[in-house]
């Protein structure tokens, strides 16, 4: 048992009972504390050992709190069972005690996160048997801990770890060789008191980085708050750099200029921490995660991305003008709306009218209210596998056809992933059409 974990005070109890609880729960076992030495806290759940609090804390009387990040630290509960010498620490804590030769790169930010720790990932995995990456996103960092000292993997030549404003607030132990910022923008207010508190908790990040931390230039308000601090260990990069244009990153699959920074993002912190070029190979061929934005790549010279995740607005105008901006010479943007409505300002779509090489054509339960709203031109169709059969009647190579609703999937398919798999059924066939 490592000395941080023999020297934590029993009962220690978990608080919150998700995916980072469980790990913890796993690590403190596999690194030898009795299970009878451990209580389970969580408000919303029938099996743990504790639903209220104040039981928790009279009758379970632990000395301990492995409080994950679902849980505020700002909890009335909490604060006053620090101020009665109750050790307060994290999954996130435990699993750096277990550390002992990975280099460490944390990424943070209100947006963009999982896409540069995605792009990471494909980077680490052009060169590395052993890297791991998981954190807020993916497998949680107890998991990978408990895994090496059960032997059920080697110890990471490299961890790369996603990690949330919750997360940043309680990491005690932790050190990170890199770090990034990929960008500041309000979010959470419900846990802070202040954008400014929200922004200080990420920029502590830079407190616990050893190394360089690169920020991103496109990052919203991180721009002037980085300017603000003035630090030397802070270095902004930007996807005009000109140490970044022999990598040539406009030719990655990922689409839209977001992703253009955060692929100089990513390609900046793997040549200050010294990956080989091969990484950033990696990096360019990534296709993007799973229905947000997603390349299918081509099929008779036709561009498929499924964005089926796009519920909010935003998010269809993002994907919408990347893949305008990105649409070859002489061809045609098929864009796929609708769903169902959550009531959403379609309005909002109005000014796509003024896209050019671009048909509209709507789908599912809000066909007639997206397609009112917005006041754009378009065939429309109850279901999308009609939306689609009409596409495929139309498109020719060099065209583009974009999936991103905006509408929920709940009209016709349990999940968006349920309706982005549906779609990329269809592109398969339309090879052999
Ligand atoms: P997170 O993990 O931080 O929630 P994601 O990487 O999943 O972020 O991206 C969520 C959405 O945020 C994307 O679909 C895109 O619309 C937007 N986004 C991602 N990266 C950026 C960026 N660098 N600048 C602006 N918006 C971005």
């Amino acid at each position: 048992m490592n000395q941080f974990i023999k020297n934590l005070k029993t009962p220690i109890a978990i608080v919150g009972m998700g995916k980072s609880g469980d790990s913890a729960k796993r690590l403190l076992i596999a690194c030898g504390v009795s299970a009878d030495k451990i209580l389970t806290f969580d408000g919303k759940l029938e099996s743990a050992n504790f639903r209220d609090s104040n039981k928790l804390m009279s009758e379970g009387k632990p000395q301990t709190l492995v409080v994950s990040p679902g849980v505020p630290l700002s909890s009335a509960w909490i604060k006053e069972a620090k101020s009665h010498g109750v050790f307060i620490t994290s999954e996130i804590s435990l699993a750096c005690s277990c550390l002992s030769t990975e280099k460490l790169i944390g990424v943070t930010g209100s947006v963009g996160k999982s896409t540069t720790v995605s792009l990471l990932q494909a980077g680490l995995e052009a060169f590395s048997k052993t890297g791991f990456v998981g954190g807020n996103l993916g497998i949680p960092f107890a998991t990978y801990a408990a895994d090496v000292l059960e032997k059920k993997r080697p110890v990471a030549d490299w961890v790369v770890l996603e990690l949330s404003s919750y997360q940043l607030e309680n990491c005690e132990g932790l050190k990170l060789d890199y770090s990034a910022i990929t960008y500041f923008t309000s979010n959470h207010l419900e846990r802070y008191d202040s954008i400014e508190h929200y922004y200080q908790t990420k920029w502590n990040i830079l407190g616990i980085t050893k190394n360089k931390m690169l920020v991103n230039s496109e990052g919203g308000d991180l721009v002037e708050y980085s300017k603000a601090k003035q630090n030397a260990q802070v270095k902004v990069i930007s996807k005009k750099d000109s140490d970044l244009q022999s990598y040539q990153l406009e030719k990655a699959q990922l689409i839209g200029q977001h992703n253009q920074d955060n692929m100089a993002l990513a390609t900046a912190l793997t040549i200050e921490a010294g990956w080989p070029a091969i990484a950033i190979e990696g990096m360019k061929n990534f296709k993007g995660l799973s229905h947000r934005l997603e390349n299918l790549g081509e099929v008779k010279g036709v561009r498929f991305i499924n964005d089926s995740k796009a519920t909010a607005l935003d998010s269809v105008m993002i994907a919408a003008t990347a893949a305008a901006d990105t649409l070859s010479a002489g061809g045609v943007l098929y864009l796929l709306l609708g769903g169902r409505d959550k009531n959403l300002p379609w309005e909002q779509l109005a000014s796509l009218k003024d896209m050019k090489n671009t048909v509209f054509v709507f789908f599912g339960e809000c066909r007639e209210v997206a397609q009112t709203k917005s006041a754009l031109q378009g065939n429309s169709y109850a279901r999308l596998e009609e939306a689609i059969g009409y596409i495929f009647g139309k498109v020719k190579a060099a065209d583009t056809v974009l999936l991103s609703p905006g509408g929920t999937s709940l009209d016709e398919f349990k999940s968006f992933e349920d309706r982005g798999d549906f779609f990329k059924r269809k592109v398969s066939e339309f090879s052999t059409l």
